[in-house]
């Protein structure tokens, strides 16, 4: 199973997304991306949950 995550998703107007085999994988490529584009994210606990919400299983 494959994860996927886009900002998309989560209603930003941008056209990254991410896949990765697993959670861990791919929460690390969104935190990667978050601090180089969206700065203004701050990843709290209560804003990973949410990015852990819009992760789709393809
Ligand atoms: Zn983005």
């Amino acid at each position: 199973m494959t994860k996927s995550i886009s900002c998309a998703d989560a209603g930003k107007d941008c056209g990254w997304s991410a896949t990765a085999n697993t959670e861990d994988e791919l929460l690390a490529k969104v935190t990667e991306h978050v601090k180089a584009d969206h700065k203004e994210i701050e990843l709290n606990d209560k804003n990973i949950s949410n990015i852990k919400s819009l992760i789709k299983e393809i």
